[in-house]
């Protein structure tokens, strides 16, 4: 809001001429007509002083000549995000404010006004346009193409994997995961259960069940002593897990010494869910390729997007060509349409393919960035008691997707919640951690193994975390933003 509206401020005897020379230097195409005691009488363009002079073309002429109108004002205290409602639905480029009195304290000007700060939105590069054009004047525009090909074999390269499959979502990539791995009704998968709906949505699918388990407080990922629990259970109960389903939060690995060395142990096989981790490493072996399978998602909100979008990766090539197979409805051999088998319409488009090799060589930058994001919230934040940051264990580099902060509830009176709200307010968009999955309503009655007896830490983040604005687009000013609304929100 501009306070600083002494200048804008005009009476009704104030010669047009004057006016004129105050909207020059306003540098706004308005003013605020007022009385002798600053209360406000209408907003005058540019366009109403124009027409006065036409009318009489007296340049000393007053402006008492303008009819009152009765603007649309906001009352002391608005924020900006109200603030851009109201003008959003009365069209209004302008939105004074005014006092219990009536009287002009501001003003919102849509050209001063913040732009909202997201919490990760896409950050396109040089390259994505001319690989999509290039995929435009080639008319490769269908589910197959060179860019999905290269795409494959880049994406492969670049973590170190065998190959690849492009799909239209790291959820697909699950789901596929689960199919090779012949889950079906009946079966159990265990699933970490701080992380998003996606990871154990395909379990459904398959009509199998899910047991949950709880994080460890180094990486905030699958607790090993939980999974070694859960592991004895249900080897005692006879129904040892079809597949593990590890996630990586936020851009960090789990611990894939302790998780692989376990299901190795047990003999179930393992899926990396890496759609968070992209660029991350796992005592410096790329994240996404601890795993039978690994999957990775370029949702735009992911720190490369292809705006929808996943890959499966493995080094076991037959079953990846099963799996290209199954993403495209699954033909048999033959030249009329013979099918066998259900499968899925599951492939990336090959103009998307052509924006996700734009992305990918944008990858080690994007990662660096995000590590600087980090760090400058935790330097900026570093003197507020109470505040806590998401760790990153010595075996492990963390893409950094989301900087994620804790608040200590014996020092920070408020909930994550409470701080989402409140900064909204300054159009800052954050969001607390991952609900976990053993609290859905969607999962009440699957079974969940607690890290120990003393603590569910997936429970605790979840009360006291909060995601801040993490986008690479985002400039040095909108995240001291941040830091100062997040300051001003917890002194308040
Ligand atoms: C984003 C995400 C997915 C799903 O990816 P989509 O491409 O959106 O289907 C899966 N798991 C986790 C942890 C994610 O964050």
């Amino acid at each position: 809001m501009i306070t600083d509206i002494g200048k804008l401020l005009v009476q009704p005897e104030t010669p047009v001429r004057e006016a004129l020379q105050r909207l020059d230097t306003g540098g706004l195409g308005c003013l605020l007509l007022a009385d002798a005691a600053d209360r406000l009488i209408r907003v005058i363009t540019d366009g109403d002083i124009r027409r006065a002079i036409m009318a009489s073309d007296d340049l000393s002429q007053t402006l008492s000549g303008l009819v009152p109108v009765t603007p649309t004002t906001a009352p002391e205290g608005t924020s900006s995000a109200s603030a851009r409602q109201i003008m959003n639905s009365a069209k209004l480029i302008h939105l004074p404010v005014v006092d219990d009195h009536g009287r002009a304290v501001g003003l919102f000007h849509i050209s001063r006004m913040e732009a909202p700060i997201l919490l990760s939105a896409p950050h396109m590069g040089e390259e994505e346009r001319e690989l999509v054009v290039e995929a435009f004047d080639t008319n490769w525009i269908a589910p197959v193409g060179p860019h999905v090909d290269s795409f494959e074999r880049e994406l492969a390269e670049l973590v170190g994997v065998g190959g690849a499959v492009a799909l239209s979502s790291g959820t697909a990539a699950i789901h596929l995961a689960l199919r090779l791995l012949d889950v079906g009704p009946g079966d159990t998968v265990f699933c970490s259960s701080l992380t998003f709906v996606a990871s154990c949505n395909p379990i459904l699918y398959q009509g199998a069940a899910p047991v949950f388990i709880d994080s460890e407080p180094l990486s905030w990922n699958m607790s090993p002593d939980a999974l070694e629990r859960a592991l004895r259970d249900a080897e005692r109960q006879g129904r040892p897990p079809k597949a593990v389903i590890c996630v990586n939060i936020y851009g960090q690995s789990a611990d894939y010494d302790a998780i692989g060395r376990i299901c190795a142990a047990h003999g179930v096989p393992l899926i990396e869910d890496a759609a968070e981790s992209l660029g991350a490493t796992c005592r410096g072996k790329a994240s996404g390729t601890f795993a039978r399978f690994g999957i990775y998602s370029f949702n735009g909100n992911k720190i490369i997007t292809t705006s929808g979008g996943g890959a499966l990766v493995s080094d076991d090539l037959e079953a990846l060509d099963r799996a290209r197979w199954l993403a495209t409805q699954g033909r048999d051999p033959a030249a009329h349409y013979q099918h066998s088998e259900m499968a899925y319409n599951y492939r990336l488009s090959n103009v998307l393919a052509g924006i996700g090799r734009g992305q990918l060589r944008l990858l080690p930058e994007r990662v660096e960035q995000r590590r600087a994001i980090f760090e400058r919230y935790r330097n900026g934040l570093h003197d507020v008691p109470g505040i806590g940051w998401m760790p990153e264990p010595n075996w492990s580099r963390s893409n950094r997707w989301l900087s994620v902060c804790t608040f200590d509830p014996d020092a920070i009176g408020l909930h994550p919640y409470t701080i989402m709200r409140r900064l909204q307010q300054h159009e800052i968009e954050t969001r607390p951690v991952w609900k976990p999955m053993h609290m859905q309503p969607l999962f009440q009655d699957a079974p969940y193994y607690a890290h120990d007896e003393q603590q569910s830490v997936s429970d605790r983040l979840f009360l006291t975390g909060l995601c801040l604005p993490s986008g690479t687009g985002m400039s040095e000013a909108d995240q001291d933003r941040v830091i100062a609304a997040l300051r001003q929100v917890l002194d308040a």
